[in-house]
């Protein structure tokens, strides 16, 4: 711990060694503030709400603490994190991708312009994460095969401030 009981490293956050290591092997050697914040919590089981700027390590704020728990129950899809563009989507899965190297994490992209039949493929065979936008997500829960969502445990609202915007609204309110 820091001179004011503040966790100055990733191991003091609550987080196995692997982990660590993982975090190490990709340049992440101290907790930013927004991580400090928000692992311990979200490791307890509590509910989140982190607000910083961008490249301020919000994705591993979220990431890390699934990645943790994951790797003690990888039963289900485990994590749904919902994010409002095609392209912060796709920057979550590679950061999900490379810290869980370890632990071959099954990521699942589901989002509008590709393939929605190979999206419902890859929820029926049970990813770890998944990471999606509102709309197909929301499309594919309602279609004809929606995926099984019985066993999640964490629900990520990331860029919650645009997801609660009037585009979204519908799509968010049904997912959730
Ligand atoms: P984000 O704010 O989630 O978009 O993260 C911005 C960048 O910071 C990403 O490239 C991360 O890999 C990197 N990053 C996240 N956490 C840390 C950390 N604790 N130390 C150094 N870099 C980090």
């Amino acid at each position: 711990m820091g001179v004011q009981g503040v966790a100055s490293t990733f191991r003091d956050l609550g987080l196995s060694n692997w982990i660590v290591k993982s975090c190490r092997a990709l340049g992440m050697n101290k907790p930013t503030p927004i991580q400090q914040s928000c692992i311990p919590p979200a490791l307890h089981g509590r509910n989140v709400i982190g607000s910083a700027l961008t490249g301020s390590g919000k994705t591993a704020a979220f990431a890390l603490p699934i990645l943790e728990k994951l790797s003690k129950n990888p039963y289900g899809i485990f994590a749904l994190v919902i994010t409002p563009t095609r392209e912060l989507a796709a920057q979550i899965v590679e950061q999900f991708q490379a810290l869980g190297a370890k632990l071959s994490v099954r990521v699942c992209l589901v989002v509008g312009g590709l393939d929605m039949m190979k999206q419902s493929v890859e929820l029926d065979r049970l990813p770890h994460v998944v990471i999606c936008t509102p709309g197909r997500m929301a499309d594919i829960m309602n279609g004809a095969r929606p995926p099984k969502l019985s066993k999640l445990k964490f629900l990520v609202l990331d860029e919650a401030d645009r997801l609660f915007e009037k585009t979204f609204a519908r799509d968010i309110d049904f997912i959730v």
